[in-house]
C-alpha cells in the first residue's frame, strides 16, 4: 500500500506518455518549443508497464494517460491494451486535445479506455485557432462526436476559463449540456508554465463562472450525498452535466490520491512541486523492484500537504511535461 507523508493513500496515477503536442495552447506551452514540442527522452513501453505493475501491486487502481498529446505516442493503443491487462487496474482514462480522436476513438474504447477528457476552450473557430496556435476546431468537434459514438461516455470537455480570452463563452459552453450527454468541466487557470506571468490578469474563479451559468437556470446537483466525489450539476432539462475544477479557490489537495509519472521517467508527487525521483535512470541502471519502490516511497514522503501553496515559487516545468 502506498501512503504519503500526510497519511493519504495513493490509488491514482497520471501517466504522461509523451512531452510532444500537436497544439500549442498559449497558456500551456511556450512558443520556443517549436510546432510539435520537444520529445525529450521517453520511457519505453516496457519501462512504463514495469512501473505501472509495481504501483498496481501497491494499490494503484486508476490510471489516466495524458501528455503532451498522448495520441502522438507511437503504439499508444498497444500500450493502453497492456495497461488494461494489469491486475488491479480497474479504470483507465485519457486526456487528449482531440486532434487525432476522430481516427482513434473506437480503437481506444476497444483497447480499454473508459473515461475520456477532451480539451475545448472555445467554440469559435478563430479564437480556438488563436488559443491553440493553429488548431482546427472542426476536427476536435468531429473527435468528440466519434468518442461519443464509440461509447466513451460521458465525454468530458475541459475548458480553462480565461478573462478576456474565452470568459464570454461560458454560457455557450455550458449550453452544450442541454443537447448533449457530455460533461463540461470549467477549470481554473493555474499559474504554471506560460500562464504564470499573465495569471493575475487572466484568472477567473469557479464562483464567477457559476454566476454566469446561473443565467441559464439553477444548477441542480446530480450526485448529492456523495461527499467523496467532485460535485456534478445539471441544468434544468439538460442531457449532460457541468462541473468545476477549482485548484486555486477550492484546492482538493486534502483528498489527493495521485502520483505523476512523466514521459522522461520522473515520478512526481504533485503537479505543483518539482520534487521527483528519476525512475527512468534507476531502471536503466538495473534497479530492482524493491529499489524502485523505495524511490516511490521517497517521493511520497515529499508530497506537499497542499500543492496550491507551492505555486507561488517560480519553476521551470510546463503542464505539458508533467501531464496535466
Ligand atoms: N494534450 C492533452 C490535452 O490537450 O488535453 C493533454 C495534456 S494538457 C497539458 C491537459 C490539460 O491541462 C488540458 O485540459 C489543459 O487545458 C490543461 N492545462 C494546461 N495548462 C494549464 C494551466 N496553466 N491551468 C489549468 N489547466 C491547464
Amino acid at each position: 500500500m502506498l501512503v504519503d507523508g500526510h497519511g493519504r493513500r495513493v490509488r491514482y496515477l497520471r501517466l504522461s506518455v509523451t512531452g510532444r503536442c500537436n497544439l500549442q495552447c498559449r497558456y500551456c506551452l511556450p512558443p520556443a518549443r517549436g510546432p510539435a514540442g520537444s520529445a525529450g527522452s521517453c520511457l519505453s513501453d516496457e519501462a512504463i508497464l514495469r512501473v505501472c505493475r509495481l504501483l498496481a501491486s501497491e494499490g494503484v487502481e486508476k490510471i489516466r494517460v495524458t501528455g503532451g498529446e498522448p495520441l502522438l505516442r507511437p503504439g499508444v493503443l498497444e500500450l493502453i491494451r497492456s495497461l488494461s491487462s494489469i491486475p488491479g487496474v480497474r479504470n483507465i482514462g485519457l486526456t487528449t486535445n482531440g486532434v487525432l480522436l476522430g481516427d482513434h476513438a473506437s480503437d481506444l474504447a476497444a483497447a480499454g479506455i473508459r473515461r475520456i477528457n477532451v480539451s475545448l476552450d472555445s467554440l469559435k473557430e478563430d479564437r480556438f485557432a488563436a488559443i491553440t496556435r493553429g488548431g482546427a476546431l472542426g476536427k476536435i468537434l468531429d473527435g468528440i462526436a466519434a468518442a461519443d459514438e464509440a461509447g466513451l461516455r460521458p465525454v468530458k470537455l475541459n475548458c480553462v476559463v480565461m478573462r478576456g480570452v474565452n470568459d464570454d463563452e461560458v454560457t455557450k459552453l455550458a449550453s452544450l449540456t442541454l443537447r448533449r450527454a457530455w460533461q463540461v468541466r470549467f477549470i481554473e487557470l493555474m499559474p504554471i508554465g506560460p500562464a504564470a506571468g499573465s495569471w493575475k490578469r487572466l484568472f477567473v474563479s469557479s464562483a464567477e463562472v457559476r454566476d454566469k451559468i446561473a443565467e441559464l437556470g439553477p444548477l441542480v446537483p446530480v450526485n448529492p450525498g456523495n461527499a467523496a466525489a467532485r460535485p456534478v450539476y445539471r441544468l434544468p432539462d439538460g442531457k449532460g452535466s457541468i462541473s468545476f475544477v477549482s485548484p486555486v479557490t477550492e484546492p482538493f489537495c486534502m483528498s489527493c490520491d495521485r502520483l505523476r509519472l512523466m514521459s522522461n521517467g520522473e515520478l512526481r508527487p504533485c503537479l505543483c512541486t518539482d520534487a521527483s525521483a528519476d525512475l527512468g535512470s534507476l531502471m536503466a541502471s538495473g534497479a530492482s523492484d524493491s529499489e524502485l519502490l523505495e524511490a516511490v516511497r521517497g517521493v511520497l514522503a515529499d508530497k506537499p500537504l497542499c500543492g496550491t501553496a507551492e505555486l507561488a515559487r517560480p519553476r521551470e516545468t510546463v503542464m505539458a511535461a508533467i501531464g496535466g
